[in-house]
């Protein structure tokens, strides 16, 4: 191994800062690409108390780490504690890759939209998110992402229910300076009535997951060229998908977005490109590390 103290080169070290982070799949994502690529990296689980980020954030760079991810709960801090973000994470308002640069500065990023699409356009080509207002349940933190991304992507309308209807208000209002009044918030109740016409619909909530009851949604009425997509990633089939499925609508799981939010952290703190392949969503899927 080489050694930053003779060799004068930052390492080729990042990690993921979390509390708790022990769950997450990152680690195993950055060694199936670190034996893929050849890059010669390490990739940690950070694992930060709330009252101890800032202080852990801002040293990370002077212990060598060229970025992190965030993840829940710092993902807005992240973004606060930056000198400098991309347009995805100040219209999201959360940063999820961070890069420390050289010469001292923070970059913040948020890749979620990013991976949310990408996974969408390799999962379904044909999907077309222009083609139709897009239906997005649920309005957590995943939600701002998916909504931005769908934006973005040129979907005409946004229909956003959420169980807790404030929280969808709160989040069409955070869109409307950008993206006027192409979210429109409609009631929990009211979700199947709005597959109608729609040409993508999206769970971004956490029901579906295992432990967690389905997310209970008619299907009848959406259009045959509706795409579901389903951000819940275990179980691979939700019983949304399932359900979509059985009706022959097209559908996405949840994995590849997890997977491919990762690749521009790769890209910026190591210099290579790495693919999303069958092999990475086998290797993530059967990790336990
Ligand atoms: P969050 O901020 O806690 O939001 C949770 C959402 O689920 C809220 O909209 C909440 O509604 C809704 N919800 C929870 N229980 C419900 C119930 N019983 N009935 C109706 N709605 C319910 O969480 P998040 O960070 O957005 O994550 C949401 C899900 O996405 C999680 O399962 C997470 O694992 C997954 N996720 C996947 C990826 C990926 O890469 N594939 C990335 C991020 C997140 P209320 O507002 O009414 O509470």
């Amino acid at each position: 191994m080489t050694d930053p103290a003779t060799t004068g080169q930052r390492p080729l070290c990042a990690g993921v800062m979390g509390w708790p982070v022990a769950h997450s799949k990152s680690p195993l994502i950055f060694a199936h690409w670190f034996a893929e690529t050849g890059v010669a990296g390490s990739y940690l689980r950070l694992a930060t108390r709330p009252e101890d980020f800032a202080a852990a954030f801002r040293a990370l760079p002077k212990a060598g780490f060229r970025g992190v991810n965030v993840t829940i709960p710092h993902k807005v801090r992240a973004l606060e504690l930056a000198d400098e973000a991309s347009e995805a994470a100040r219209a999201i308002g959360a940063a999820n890759t961070i890069r420390f640069d050289p010469d001292g500065r923070i970059f913040a990023d948020n890749t979620d939209g990013y991976g949310f699409i990408e996974n969408l356009r390799e999962g379904a080509p044909a999907w077309n998110p222009a083609a139709g207002p897009a239906l997005v349940l649920g309005a957590g933190g995943a939600a701002r992402a998916v909504i931005h991304a769908l934006l973005e992507a040129g979907a005409p309308a946004i229909r956003l229910a959420n169980r807790t209807r404030g929280k969808a208000e709160a989040l069409a209002a955070h869109f409307g300076p950008r993206f006027g009044s192409r979210v429109e918030v409609i009631d929990w109740a009211a979700r199947a009535a709005a597959t109608g016409g729609a040409a993508t619909i999206v769970n971004t909530t956490s029901l579906g997951m295992t432990g967690n009851p389905a997310l209970e949604i008619s299907l009848a009425e959406a259009p045959a060229p509706a795409l579901v997509a389903d951000i819940v990633y275990a179980p691979l089939e939700t019983p949304l998908l399932a359900a979509a499925r059985a009706r022959g609508l097209a559908t996405v799981d949840g994995l590849g977005m997890l997977l491919h939010q990762a690749r521009p952290g790769f890209r910026a703190w190591f210099g290579a490109d790495p693919a999303v392949t069958k092999e990475l969503r086998r290797a993530v899927l059967e990790g336990s590390g």
